[in-house]
C-alpha cells in the first residue's frame, strides 16, 4: 500500500534531512568467525555447519584471526581509532535463523570507532566534498537464511512452510555505522549513494570482501529523518532495511524524504519503524515498529577472550594499507586524462574498478570510461542491476574498440554489438557475423544509395553545389537509413562531394 508523498523539491524547501547509514559487509575469509566451517557461497544447504555455528550445547567458539585483522584494516581505512582492548557481547533475540538464540556481536566496546570518510559529489556549484562521520565499525556474525515456500511474495505471510539454511550462520560481518550525517541539504540522496560507493571501493581495494550488493555481501540500511531547520532537534527516523544497490540507496533516501515531508505537513507524526524497500516499485512499506526499544539484554560474551590488538600489530597493518583512496582517485584521474569532477562521476557510478580492469586489458581509458559511464550505466539502470554484474568483459570492450578504430564498426553498430554481448549471443566477432553488423566498406552500394538519395531530392544537389555544404547532411542521413546504419558517414560524405564535383 503506497502512502502519500510530497514532491522532492517542495519537501526539501520545507525540511532539513538528516541521514544515517548502517552497512553490513560480509568478510571474504575462508572460514567462519568462530569455527572452521567453510564460507564458500552456493553450497548445498546445511553442509557447512558444525556444533559451534549450529549453537549446540557445550560447543566453544574460537576467534578467526583474519576476521579481526580485516576489522582493524577496515577501521584504519575509515580513519578510525582502534580499541586497545575490546570484547564481544551477546545480543539476545530469538529467531529461527539464529541457532544460538543470540548473535555474537560487539556492543559498547567496538573494535574501531570515531572515524570519517570524505565523499565527493557533483553539485550546482561544482564538485563538493562531504565528510561523513563514522561512529563505529564492529565485528559480528551473520545469521542463517530462511526461505518461505509456497506464498506469492517469498515472505512468511501466505507461505506453506519455511526452510532454514545455516551455511551462512557465523560468517564474519563488519557493521559500519555512521553518526547522523547533517548539512547535505538537497544532496542527501547523492551523498548517501556516494558514501556507499566510496565504502565499497575501499573494501574492495582492501581485499577484505567481494562486496557484491546483489549477493548480499554488502547490505545497507538507510536511516532518515527530517527537521524544520538545521538548528532544530533531530526528528524521528525511519530505517529502510537491506537496500541492495547503489541506485536503490539514492532512491530510498529520496522516497523517505518525500514520505516524511507529506506526513509532517499533514500534521501526522513519523512512526519509528523499520521499512522494507521494494526495488520494483521504488517505494518502501512499513515493517516492524521500533517504538518500544527492543531489549537485547546485551552482556559480555563469556566464551571468548577480550581482544587487545598490540599497537605494533595495528601500526604494521596501517603501514600495509593500500594506497589512500583519494590519492588513488587523483592518480587514476591523471592517468586517464580526466578532471576531478569527471572522476567523481566515475566513482559514484561505481565504475572505477571496471575501467581500471578494462584499461589493464588494453582498452583506451577514454573508451573504457565512455562505455562504463555511458551506455553500460544506462543499461544497468534500465535493468535495475549493478554495473559490475553486467555480463560484459574488458576483452569484449577491447574488441569492439578495435573494430571501431579499424572502421569496421561505427558507434551505432557498436551499441548493437554490445546489445548482443549482453544478451549472451556470443563473442564480439561472432555477433558481428551473425547479426550482419559490419560497416559497408565497399563503395559500390554506397554510391548506389547516394544516387538514389539524390534522385529522391533533386534540389539538394544544386544546393550543395552552390556551396551550402551543410545540406549534405540530409543525403548522408538518407544513405545511413538505406544501409540500416551500416555505412561509414565520413566516407559517404566524401563520395557525395566527389559525385557532385565539389571540394570541402
Ligand atoms: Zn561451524
Ligand atoms: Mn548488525
Amino acid at each position: 500500500m503506497s502512502e502519500p508523498v510530497m514532491k522532492y523539491d517542495e519537501a526539501i524547501s520545507k525540511f532539513d534531512p538528516v541521514l544515517g547509514l548502517e552497512v553490513h559487509v560480509e568478510l571474504g575469509t575462508q572460514t567462519k568467525m568462530f569455527c572452521g566451517c567453510s564460507t564458500e557461497f552456493g553450497a548445498q544447504p546445511n553442509t557447512q555447519v558444525c556444533p559451534v555455528c549450529l549453537g549446540l550445547p557445550g560447543a566453544l567458539p574460537a576467534l578467526n584471526r583474519i576476521g579481526v585483522e580485516s576489522a582493524i584494516r577496515i577501521g584504519l581505512a575509515l580513519n578510525c581509532e582502534i580499541a586497545e582492548w575490546c570484547r564481544f557481547a551477546r545480543k539476545n533475540y530469538f529467531y529461527p535463523d539464529m541457532p544460538k538464540n543470540f548473535q555474537t556481536s560487539q556492543y559498547d566496546e567496538p573494535i574501531a570507532f570515531e572515524g570519517y570518510l570524505d565523499v565527493d559529489i557533483d553539485t550546482d556549484e561544482g564538485r563538493k566534498t562531504f565528510r561523513v562521520p563514522i561512529e563505529r565499525a564492529h565485528m559480528e556474525e551473520d545469521t542463517g537464511k530462511n526461505s518461505h515456500v509456497g506464498g506469492a511474495t517469498g515472505r512468511i505471510h501466505g507461505a506453506d512452510y519455511s526452510l532454514v539454511d545455516y551455511n551462512r550462520a557465523g560468517i564474519p560481518l563488519i557493521e559500519i555505522v555512521t553518526k547522523p550525517i547533517e548539512g547535505t541539504g538537497k544532496y542527501a540522496p547523492e551523498v548517501a549513494r556516494a558514501y556507499v560507493a566510496a565504502l565499497r571501493d575501499i573494501l574492495r581495494n582492501l581485499g577484505v570482501s567481494d562486496v557484491k550488493m546483489e549477493q548480499g555481501s554488502l547490505r545497507c540500511d538507510v536511516n532518515l529523518s527530517l527537521r524544520a531547520t538545521p538548528e532544530s532537534e533531530l526528528g524521528t527516523r525511519s530505517e529502510t532495511k537491506n537496500v541492495n544497490s547503489l541506485r536503490s540507496v539514492e532512491r530510498a533516501v529520496r522516497y523517505e524524504v518525500t514520505r516524511h515531508a507529506a506526513r509532517l505537513t499533514a500534521g501526522e507524526r513519523i512512526i519509528q519503524e523499520t521499512r522494507h524497500w521494494h526495488e520494483d516499485t521504488g517505494i518502501s512499506t512499513s515493517g516492524r515498529s521500533k517504538e518500544q526499544a527492543e531489549d537485547y539484554r546485551y552482556f559480555p560474551e563469556p566464551d571468548l577472550m577480550p581482544i587487545a590488538p598490540s599497537r605494533e600489530w595495528v601500526e604494521e597493518l596501517r603501514a600495509s594499507l593500500p594506497e589512500n583512496p583519494a590519492v588513488r582517485r587523483a592518480r587514476l584521474a591523471q592517468a586517464w586524462g580526466i578532471s576531478e569532477l569527471e572522476m567523481t562521476t566515475v566513482v559514484n557510478a561505481g565504475a572505477v574498478e571496471l575501467i581500471e580492469t578494462a584499461v589493464a586489458a588494453g582498452v583506451e581509458p577514454a573508451a573504457a570510461r565512455k562505455w562504463w559511464t555511458g551506455e553500460l550505466s544506462r543499461i544497468a539502470n534500465e535493468r535495475e542491476v549493478e554495473l559490475d554484474s553486467l555480463p560484459v568483459s574488458p576483452a569484449d570492450l577491447g574488441r569492439i574498440e578495435e573494430l571501431i578504430a579499424s572502421g569496421s564498426l561505427n558507434d551505432k553498430l557498436a551499441r548493437q554489438v554490445l546489445e548482443g554481448v549482453l544478451a549472451g549471443e556470443g563473442d564480439v566477432d561472432s555477433i558481428v557475423a551473425k547479426r550482419g553488423l559490419g560497416v559497408v566498406t565497399d563503395d559500390g552500394p554506397l554510391l548506389e544509395a547516394i544516387d538514389a538519395a539524390l534522385a529522391a531530392d533533386p534540389a539538394v544537389a544544386e544546393t550543395i553545389k552552390s556551396g551550402k555544404l551543410a545540406a549534405a547532411g540530409s543525403v548522408v542521413g538518407a544513405v545511413m537509413k538505406a544501409t540500416r546504419g551500416q555505412a561509414d558517414a565520413a566516407r559517404v560524405r566524401e563520395l557525395l562531394f566527389e559525385r557532385l564535383g565539389v571540394s570541402e
